[in-house]
């Protein structure tokens, strides 16, 4: 695809995506029925086998071999968030388990964490045809489960890994080139933007980039 035109496209469903989103906010879509005066991991259990279960909201649950919830501490002060479930994500059911996710594992520990101290999940659950881009109503449908997983987690950090997750939770059409690096926030939760563990092993010059980002985030748990 010609590259003006492929990015014409992403910014129109870039902005499509947008307005979808405001529109559920307005119509108060995006709140989800769970249980109070539970433990977060409790919630977190019930949101995913009661509420996401089985989901069929969208399109994509007729590809998926597995739906991949997100995993990790339900009480984690950082919560890292990517675009969508991969091949091998769908066949395990479990959220960066490829290539991208060994070294998405290899930057935790280098913050000084282990994978087991923070929630890892992506902004849709189930895995796009192709590895496409998910399109605006499959976000729409299924954001509503991000944002409970978040309010159930309430982290003190989120990092958003990869242009679209980047984009899609900014509500913006800036190239992630421009804002990666830059704090921002989403519900309320500081956001940094950055790399996806994938460009990174397509661009490892880049790695550099994304641990002045993490930096930042380790700077700002600490304080
Ligand atoms: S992507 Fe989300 S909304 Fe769509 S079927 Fe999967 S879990 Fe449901």
């Amino acid at each position: 695809m010609h590259g003006g035109y492929k990015k014409q496209m992403e910014n129109s469903l870039a902005e499509s995506l947008i307005a979808r989103l405001e529109m559920m906010k307005e119509a108060k879509m995006e709140y989800l029925p769970i249980p109070k005066g539970k433990t977060p991991e409790q919630k977190l259990a019930y949101l995913r086998d009661e509420i996401v279960g089985n989901c069929q909201r969208c399109k994509l649950a007729t590809g998926r071999t597995n739906l991949v919830f997100g995993a990790g501490n339900a009480r984690a002060e950082l919560v890292f968030v990517g675009e969508a479930p991969g091949a091998e994500e769908d066949k395990q059911g479990e959220p960066f388990v490829g290539r991208s996710g060994q070294l998405l594992t290899k930057m935790i520990e280098a913050m000084g964490y282990q994978r087991s101290d923070v929630y890892i999940c992506n902004v849709v659950k189930s895995r796009p045809p192709d590895n496409r881009d998910p399109e605006p109503d499959e976000v729409a449908a299924c954001e509503p489960f991000l944002k409970a997983q978040l309010s159930i987690i309430q982290p003190k950090v989120i990092v958003a890994l990869g242009r679209y997750a980047c984009q899609c939770l900014l509500r913006t059409t800036t190239p992630l080139s421009k804002i990666r690096g830059e704090w921002a926030s989403y519900e309320g939760i500081a956001l940094m933007p950055t790399f996806h563990p994938a460009y990174l092993l397509r661009n490892p010059p880049a790695k550099r980039e994304v641990w002045e980002d993490l930096q930042k985030v380790m700077t700002r748990l600490k304080g």
